[in-house]
């Protein structure tokens, strides 16, 4: 039986979407970027997917693990690294890349004699301070991990852009420029670009590209869809009508009657709410597909349901087809209805929701 709230992944739109950035990076091999449950579709579903990547990266090292466990033989970067010598164990364990970003790091090499061997990422901090060695230190950081015999040779380099979406800005230059700079004459392979980067920034492709919500369809720019970029979907997100009624003009709806009805409606109560991770703060008009037609959201997303006015609808009835977002209706725009990023909404998708293959 299929449950109430389910969402369809859809892996050709996978590999369409794979195909899409090597046609745009050539020259470059590609890591996967399927941290976070492969941005909520499914960590192994995904590797499975996009199983022709050069490379997968994940933020965590028991994600690694996972991949390594299922049987993938690609690198598998890690990209928060290891805080301790449990985790450098295991990175050394399944031979995964360590992402190399902080002193401490450098302290649990030195300490270390085995003879086995891990790859690492040297991480350039470029002007996002989030995580990497400011340009001035990585010289020094080179030659102590040059040193240290667990560490592959040569050492990977990479950094990582805050603002490779907007487009106009300087800063993304600014970031190419420092990394070149801050690694220049060093053997090893480079990584900078994002998603955004490898769309928007030719000379961010190096070596190695990193792409993330691209390769699930979803646009890095917030004023485009993935669509409009050549990109297809795999997620759509689906309920259906559980409950269709009348209701008189003036009639509130929903928790907190935020919302009263103008006119005599017909009210459709769908099976989804911020349970499944439909986002709470998803506003009065945004777009659902009931039938396949555009309605709109009415009042207070709840926990297990929402309300949406089908006057233009008069014959929809409970067991109807509803689309939350994917096929039809980019998870973008609902991103934009809810002021949020749409990298929120399909991370957030929770366990009750079923996840469906396509059957093509
Ligand atoms: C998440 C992440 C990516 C992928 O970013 P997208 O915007 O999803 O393409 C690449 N590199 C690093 C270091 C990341 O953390």
């Amino acid at each position: 039986m299929i449950p109430a709230a389910y969402a369809v992944l859809d892996s050709q739109a996978a590999a369409h979407n794979l195909a899409q950035v090597r046609r745009l990076a050539p020259h470059a091999n590609i890591m996967a970027v399927i941290k976070a449950n492969g941005y909520g579709h499914g960590l192994l579903r995904v590797a499975s997917a996009l199983h022709e990547a050069d490379a997968f990266a994940v933020a965590r090292v028991d994600e690694g693990i996972r991949l390594r466990k299922a049987g993938y033989g690609q690198r598998i970067a890690v990209l928060e690294g290891f805080t301790c010598g449990e985790e450098l164990d295991d990175l050394l364990h399944y031979q995964l890349d360590a992402v190399v970003h902080d002193p401490t790091q450098l302290d649990i090499f030195a300490a270390r004699a085995e003879t086995a061997q891990i790859a690492v990422w040297l991480k350039v901090d470029t002007g996002m301070n989030r995580l990497g060695f400011k340009p001035p230190h990585i010289a020094d950081v080179y030659q102590r991990l040059c040193c240290c015999s667990i560490i592959k040779q040569p050492i990977n380099l990479m950094t990582h852009f805050a603002n490779a979406d907007a487009t106009h800005d300087a800063m993304t230059t600014r970031q190419i420029q420092a990394f070149n700079q801050a690694v220049y004459g060093m053997p090893g392979e480079r990584s900078m670009a994002n998603s955004a980067g490898i769309l928007a920034w030719p000379t961010a492709l190096t070596d190695w590209v990193r792409p993330g919500v691209m390769l699930y369809g979803i646009s890095p720019f917030a004023d485009q869809t993935g669509a409009a970029l050549g990109l297809k979907p795999i997620m759509s997100l689906h309920s259906r009508l559980i409950a269709v009624k009348p209701v008189a003009a003036g009639e509130p709806v929903g928790y907190g009657g935020s919302w009263h009805c103008p006119s005599p409606t017909l009210l459709g109560v769908v099976a989804i709410g911020y349970g499944d991770g439909y986002p709470r703060y998803a506003k009065q008009g945004t777009p659902v597909l009931v039938n396949g037609q555009r309605v709109s959201l009415v009042g207070r997303v709840s926990m297990d349901m929402i309300t949406v006015d089908l006057h233009s609808q008069p014959h929809a009835k409970p067991g109807d087809a509803v689309t939350l977002w994917g096929n039809g209706l980019p998870v973008e725009e609902i991103a934009q209805w809810s002021d949020t990023i749409p990298y929120t909404l399909v991370c957030g998708i929770t366990p009750r929701v079923q996840i469906i293959d396509e059957r093509s």
